[in-house]
């Protein structure tokens, strides 16, 4: 028989400690209520604080989302284009689709912060897929971005040269950071390839200035997540939200990304075929850059040397006998995921040819081997999504350095993962892998600079829980 206290706590695991509001339709999205099934609980707890804000944000978007009439009246302000708005009731950020799923999956998660932060409403543009992928995070309230927004036809022009883009305004003594009046709306290019000018965004006088820009609409491809610590204006409320700082993209991720119906599908059947029997699932996501058709020997070789120094699958034993006298039936699954098939073939042939040492058994799963990036595509994307989730259920995880489908892996599944080496020059690194220090993604293009001393500065060193990654070396990661 239940007791009350069984309930209560089978109703917290069912919403994620307190991170989801209750207040959906399940078979709209199953995803939300079910992944608990799936996952093991977190190691992390979301603070109290958090869940508050969340309940506030909620609140807010019900206040201020499409079709209310705080919204009507910001859009007034945004139609008449001034460039000396007039306050609104509500403030908003809207995000524009761009780049690989995975650089789309943390930047929305960092909008969402930022929108946290900044007190404003997070709209998505839903581009070509995105609501083909995710689910309403929100009760009551749609954060896409309606067909009818005025500058929806726009944002595939803006660039940093754009006449509202706030970088190219400054730069050309534009705007005035300290008065009181700003523009309706601004534009912000913090995609990898932004300048300086628009790096001050993360300076606290711009921020300050920003607040009474109504509307802001931001293209990036990059966490930047790890700099908004460096503005004092935010600081004090990262703390208070995360006490544990590395759970900022576990948590909001969790919170703000279910699969649609069609990608839950993918993930549950793949899931229950091949992985939910195992006594142990291990995660490996092989992503190259280099040029050219793959697999790559370096890259078969670089496994290889991961998986045995770090003891992540058992070895085997090529001696000749073909028989293990072990008794030990434990098994092991392994999901790789890759553009190509060679590498888990290697590795299935490897361990099907010869025993393990242990006796335990161990099985490769790979779900597609798609050849290449096709963003375009429908199923594509759906598989891609459904293969960043799948791999954030493993218990250990392999990931590729500089790959951001691998750091929504490891962040949705709190999983501090083995990191394969970038290969210079097609030569296997060495070391092969190694352990990350958080299971934060890193952020691939931070400003060096020294807001306050006007002069350039290496952010990786001015406080103790914001670090260079371990993958890219001018990258900066909440550890
Ligand atoms: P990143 O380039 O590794 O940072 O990750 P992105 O997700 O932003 O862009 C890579 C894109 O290539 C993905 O979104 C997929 O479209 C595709 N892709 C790369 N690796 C895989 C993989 O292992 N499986 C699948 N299904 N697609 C992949």
């Amino acid at each position: 028989a239940f007791t009350s206290q069984s309930l209560e706590s089978a109703a917290n695991d069912r919403l994620l400690g307190g991170l989801l509001s209750s207040g959906f339709n399940e078979g709209s999205c199953l995803s939300r209520y079910q992944s608990f099934m799936f996952r093991k609980a977190s190691p992390f707890k979301p603070s109290t604080y958090l869940l508050s804000k969340l309940r506030k944000y909620e609140e807010l978007h019900r206040r201020c989302g499409p079709g209310t009439q705080p919204y009507k009246q910001a859009l007034e302000q945004l139609k008449s284009d001034n460039q000396t708005a007039v306050p609104t009731e509500c403030n908003y950020v809207v995000w524009i689709s761009y780049s690989g799923l995975g650089n789309r999956i943390l930047t929305v998660t960092a909008a969402y912060l930022y929108a946290l932060l900044s007190n404003r409403v997070l709209l998505i543009d839903p581009g070509t897929d995105m609501t083909d992928l995710f689910c309403e995070p929100f009760p009551s309230s749609s954060w896409f971005l309606p067909q009818d927004f005025p500058l929806n036809n726009q944002f595939k022009d803006y660039n940093q040269e754009s006449s509202r883009c706030h970088g190219h305004m400054l730069k050309n003594n534009l705007l005035n950071v300290s008065a009181e009046e700003a523009p309706s709306y601004l534009y912000l290019h913090l995609g990898h390839d932004y300048n300086d000018h628009d790096k001050l965004f993360f300076c606290d006088d711009d921020q300050k200035f920003l607040e009474n820009v109504p509307w802001l609409i931001m293209r990036t491809d990059n966490y930047f997540v790890p700099s908004l610590f460096l503005i004092s204006s935010f600081e004090q409320e990262l703390f208070s939200l995360f006490p544990e700082k590395v759970t900022i993209f576990h948590h909001l991720g969790r919170y703000l990304l279910h699969p649609t119906n069609q990608v839950w599908g993918l993930i549950t059947r793949y899931y229950s075929a091949y992985l939910a029997r195992a006594d142990e699932r291990i995660g490996i996501q092989i992503r190259t850059f280099e040029e050219g058709p793959g697999p790559f020997p370096h890259v078969k070789d670089q496994i290889l040397s991961c998986i045995s120094k770090e003891k992540l699958l058992p070895d085997i034993n090529k001696d000749g006998s073909s028989f293990s006298s072990s008794k030990n039936h434990r098994s092991i699954a392994v999901l790789v995921t890759s553009l190509d098939v060679g590498y888990s073939e290697t590795l299935r042939e490897l361990y099907w040819e010869n025993p393990t040492v242990t006796g335990e058994v161990v099985g490769f799963y790979q779900p597609s081997h798609e050849g290449f990036q096709q963003s375009h595509k429908k199923m594509h994307n759906r598989k891609a999504w459904a293969e960043m989730y799948l791999l954030s259920l493993s218990d250990k995880l392999v990931t590729s350095a500089w790959s951001t489908f691998g750091y929504v892996a490891q962040g949705l599944g709190g999983l501090k993962p083995w990191i394969l080496y970038k290969p210079e020059d097609m030569k296997t690194p060495e070391p092969a892998c190694g352990r990350a220090m958080s299971v934060e993604p890193c952020f691939h293009a931070p400003p060096f600079w020294d807001c306050k001393a006007k002069t350039g500065v290496d952010t990786g060193r001015l406080v103790p829980h914001v670090r260079h990654c371990e993958d890219i070396s001018w990258g900066l990661k909440v550890v």
